[in-house]
């Protein structure tokens, strides 16, 4: 059996943290491929090294003085080496590494050093070998991953060695380039390697007992999902849920491989369960998520042309500024585009400009201030009545519903409040289902 266990940047972010890793690989020798983040967060140090390394290069770049970033980046490292009698030369790597800082040194190689580091100093700590990324992780030109040389390289290495520690976060291009992951990444390292050695099990081990069924930080104690389906974990990351990067599901689905979320500092704790499918449950729903701050563009057309003529106008707009548009509710002589107002904010009023220019808009209102929630569950395509009691809970609660909409998947409900009603809206509903 091969399990791959992948550690986040809280669960390596101290000595003490490192000797907990320990303990849970050493309970169970199926778990040969470790994956680590960078040292996050911890009590006493409040940023973590992924950041520093993003700011370090933001200082060569504006030639502003960096000593004091690389000495508070070093020390983090050798306080670990000392506390943990390593031997391994981080300090000649630290030199090598400083000859070469100015602000020609690729961005994503300086960044990911974070995680270099770091699954040097634990793969000394296991009695493990370490294995770059750049050995393991390897993309075609377009920044896919190239599957076939990852899992050719991937089976030579397992038959060299039985246990290995891999940094997360970046892999390699055919012209030998570090290229970065999107932040959280070392998330789909630990998914693209389950893949590629088509694991048994893909564990990510973080700090919280899994995936709950409301934010904590709105909801007290809300209840932990003990199995989630692929599907319903995309949409939950999707809508807001950040336990686990939104992609990595995407290599695992077709291979089946679970995925479960564990916290490294409740290693009994069963966490949460991520499957193709599961048996039935008795939970109507499986999670509420959410995000705020959504624009709606309300569009009004003529009714003489064809809603579907001024749709493909405005989408090629949202298409033409590269935004992502969350849904657009239709009725008959209306519209609305549903967008993050972050993502407009550059260009707001060139499309506002360009909409009024389109054949057949008559009318474009916006509203800003929107939240979107989605009540997710596999169970709810079946049973008549969940819609229903959504409505009539936030009606009782005198929240007024601006968005509806359900995919024909039926997987999930999407309602948009307003942001004042957000936290509101997640309360209640989450203590009607539970
Ligand atoms: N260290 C990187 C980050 O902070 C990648 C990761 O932790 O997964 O985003």
């Amino acid at each position: 059996m091969i399990k791959v266990a992948k550690f986040g940047g809280s669960s390596v972010s101290n000595c003490n943290q490192l000797r907990k890793i320990k303990a849970i690989v050493e309970a169970d020798n199926d778990r040969k491929i470790i994956v680590t983040s960078a040292l996050g967060k911890d009590d006493q140090f409040q940023a973590k090294i992924t950041d520093l390394l993003f700011l370090l290069y933001a200082h060569l770049e504006y030639g502003i003085d960096y000593s004091y970033l690389l000495k508070q980046i070093s020390e983090r490292y050798l306080q670990i080496k000392r506390e943990l009698q390593l031997t391994y030369d981080i300090e000649a790597e630290m030199k090598e590494l400083q000859k070469i800082l100015n602000k020609d040194i690729p961005k994503d190689f300086l960044v990911s050093r974070g995680e270099y580091f770091t699954a040097r100093l634990l793969a000394e700590f296991l009695g493990f070998t370490f294995v770059d990324a750049t050995k393991l992780v390897i993309l075609n030109y377009d920044g896919s991953v190239n599957y076939e040389a990852t899992t050719t390289k991937l089976q030579d290495t397992m038959k060299q060695f039985d246990h290995i520690v891999v940094p997360g976060f970046y892999a390699v291009t055919p012209d030998d380039k570090i290229r970065l992951f999107s932040r959280g990444g070392s998330d789909l390292t630990g998914s693209i390697l389950a893949k590629a050695i088509e694991a048994d099990l893909y564990e990510n081990w973080t700090d919280v007992n899994g995936i709950y069924a409301a934010d904590p930080k709105i909801v007290f104690n809300p209840k932990r999902i003990e199995k989630i389906t692929y599907n319903e974990l995309r949409e939950m990351s999707y809508r807001g849920a950040n336990v686990l990067h939104q992609e990595s599901v995407i290599p695992l689905e077709k291979l089946e491989i679970p995925i479960r979320i564990k916290n490294t500092n409740d290693p009994q704790d069963s966490g949460t369960l991520i499957s193709k499918s599961f048996e039935e449950s008795d939970d109507l729903i499986t999670g509420i998520a959410g995000q705020t701050n959504f624009t709606s563009f309300n569009i009004t057309k003529s009714s003489s042309k064809p809603i579907t003529m001024v749709l493909k106008d405005v989408l090629n707009l949202f298409i033409r500024y590269k935004l992502n548009i969350e849904h657009i509710p239709t009725g008959i002589d209306s519209f609305s585009v549903i967008t993050k107002t972050d993502s407009i904010k550059e260009m707001y009023f060139d499309i506002i400009n360009e909409i009024r220019q389109i054949d057949g808009v008559i009318d474009l209102s916006l509203e800003d201030d929107i939240s979107l929630l989605a009540i997710v569950g596999r169970n709810m395509s079946h049973i008549p009545g969940v819609a229903g009691k959504i409505f009539s809970t936030l009606g009782r609660n005198k929240i007024n519903i601006k968005i509806i909409a359900q995919a024909s998947t039926e997987i999930s409900i999407i309602i948009g409040v307003s942001n004042k009603d957000y936290e509101a809206a997640v309360t209640v509903l989450y203590e009607e289902f539970y």
